[in-house]
């Protein structure tokens, strides 16, 4: 075929496919055209998953009448002039494509009247063609109605999951922009259902509570922006571990309030709830980066999702940072709801001391939650069930899950001889065989050189058969078999991305005392000094509470002392 020009209409399709990939993506360039024209209510109307119906009202600044017919024009904007705006783009659309592409692939139908004007306009378009025109009345505000939406395009129509898939995409969309903007009212109506409606309050944790309920909002932490600090802000709200979710699809992510997609934040949110989680759980987080707008570059692709930063290591720092501290300082131990009738302490408790605790007396001491981070110097008093420790504190009382909360001091000694790359070794003096799995053997050899960091010298020996010259000294006396074929099948699983956090909990877990297990008092002791030693001292590695903490201001009350 000889090199030819396309006819325009097959350009505007082509051009069309790439900024409306599917419903949601017609109603994401509606509302953010309303929310450039400044509106203070947004409401979605959807039917037939979007390809029947997609309608978006708003009381923004609506569209001149003599400029209506322009707004259809490709690379027709009113948000960009030249060349030095687009590199400060304060608003969401500046691409002056998303009305023409839509016109291209569905039948389009515009009704605006402009802040000063008596009467409103309307527009008619179909097959990007204009097919009616003429004035109306209307309040401020423009209403786009699009129809029929790629009916001319069977490929695209086929390509389209469910009308419940194609609605849960729509109710996506209006979700994040009502995080986005908690000023601005919306409403989403699927097939004449209310799906979400939000106060317009300009509390986020309002509109928190209506796209994700009130249980996820009661557990939502703010985060603090600093703003006596250079940009980039950091503002929103992430959720307390306990609210974490088995999927990645509860991050939104705002730069100037733009929604974007980055694999980049969700690794620094993620990161800072880095021994919080329960593994394989997820965070809940609404997080909007403010910074100049030269400092992004938010022109990367037509569906304007993807961002660059220009400075990416300054933005994930800063977003770990200010998330990490949030959680740090908000999150508690765990306290014991006692009830009046039942006693405290089944009879099984070892006495062990009986000097009085030698801080400060109990009268004086603030009975505030404690910080996460922070653990006041204990006094052990016994072990209860063989399972507890219960200790003393200037605030009341601990019980200490041993197990847990020796897991949480082995995790942390791990990664820190691990960072000084000087593990605790164990040489044996006679080698042990080690008998593996064809699919154990397969991992386990090519897996020699990161085994041997973590204190484990291997070498073949023969059939599906390893010697096995030096431990990792915690684990040496302990079950090491059992451990290593635990890691060896985690591997051949290939659970996730963080192997070497999966060794270090592995072996922290198997390297822990056990419930059930007697302590002596000076055993208990020392365990509960390396347990305050530690930098996230309440929760295990797999993110349970390593202690619940009675305050004394509570057990008054509990005795009728107040
Ligand atoms: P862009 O948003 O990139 O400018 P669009 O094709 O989405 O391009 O819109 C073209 C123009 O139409 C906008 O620049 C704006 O002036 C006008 N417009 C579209 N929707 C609205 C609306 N809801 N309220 C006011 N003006 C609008
Ligand atoms: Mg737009």
């Amino acid at each position: 075929m000889p090199i030819r020009a396309l006819d325009p209409k097959v350009v505007a399709q082509i051009a069309a496919g790439e900024v409306v990939e599917r419903p949601a993506s017609v109603v994401k360039e509606l509302v953010e055209n309303s929310l450039d024209a400044g509106s203070s209510q947004v409401s979605v109307e959807v039917k037939g998953g979007g390809v029947s119906l997609i309608r978006v009202t708003d009381n923004g600044s609506g569209i001149p009448s003599d400029e209506i017919g322009l707004a259809f024009d490709r690379y027709a904007t009113s948000k960009v002039a030249n060349l030095e705006d687009l590199e400060s783009i304060q608003s969401l659309g500046f691409r002056g494509e998303a009305l023409p592409s839509i016109a291209a692939v569905a039948q389009v139908d515009v009704v605006t009247c402009a802040a000063g004007e008596k009467v409103g306009s309307y527009l008619s378009l179909q097959d990007g063609r204009i097919s009616g025109q003429g004035s109306r009345g209307r309040s401020q505000g423009t209403t786009v109605t699009v129809s029929n939406l790629f009916r001319k395009i069977p490929a695209r129509l086929k390509f389209l999951k469910s009308v419940a898939t194609e609605n849960s995409h729509i109710a996506n969309v209006v979700s994040q922009y009502a995080l986005a903007f908690p000023e601005v009212k919306f409403s989403l109506l699927i097939d004449g259902r209310v799906a979400l409606r939000t106060p317009g309050s300009g509390q986020l944790i309002d509109s928190l509570a209506e796209v994700y309920g009130n249980d996820i909002a009661e557990n939502m932490i703010e985060l603090e922006a600093d703003t006596t600090a250079p940009p980039p802000r950091i503002a929103g709200m992430v959720g307390s571990p306990k609210i974490s979710r088995s999927g990645r699809g509860n991050l939104s992510f705002f730069v100037n309030r733009r929604w974007v997609n980055s694999r980049m934040l969700a690794r620094a949110v993620e990161d800072a709830y880095h021994g919080l989680l329960m593994v394989g759980k997820h965070p809940v987080a609404v997080i909007n980066i403010s910074l100049p707008a030269q400092e992004v570059d938010v022109n990367i692709h037509p569906t304007k999702s993807e961002v660059k930063f220009h400075n990416d290591s300054a933005i994930f720092g800063a977003v770990r940072r200010t998330v990490r501290r949030a959680l740090t300082e908000q999150i508690t131990v765990p306290r014991v709801e006692v009830a009046t009738t039942q006693p405290i302490f089944p009879s099984v408790v070892k006495e062990t001391a009986s000097q009085p605790y030698a801080g400060a007396s109990p009268d004086s001491i603030p009975s505030a939650p404690t910080p996460a981070m922070s653990l006041p110097v204990l006094r052990v008093l016994g072990q209860l069930d063989n399972s507890y420790i219960i200790a003393e504190g200037p605030d009341g009382l601990y019980l200490i899950d041993q197990h847990a909360a020796h897991e949480r001091i082995l995790f942390e000694k791990i990664n820190q001889q691990r960072s000084q790359r000087d593990i605790e070794v164990q040489g044996l003096l006679e080698p042990m065989t080690f008998e593996v799995s064809p699919r154990q053997e397969a991992i386990l050899k090519s897996r020699y050189q990161d085994l041997a960091e973590f204190g484990f010298t291997i070498e073949p020996f023969g059939d599906r058969t390893f010697l096995i010259r030096a431990l990792p000294a915690l684990i040496h006396d302990k079950d090491w078999a059992g451990t290593l074929r635990e890691l060896l099948d985690s591997l051949s699983r290939g659970d996730k991305g963080d192997w070497a956090e999966d060794v270090t909990i592995t072996m922290a877990c198997h390297g822990a005392v056990r419930a059930k297990q007697s302590l002596s008092e000076p055993e208990m002791r020392e365990l509960v000094r390396q347990l305050e030693q530690c930098a996230t001292p309440h929760t295990c590695p797999h993110g349970r509470p390593t202690m619940i903490h009675l305050g004394l201001s509570q057990l008054k009350k509990e005795f009728g002392r107040t």
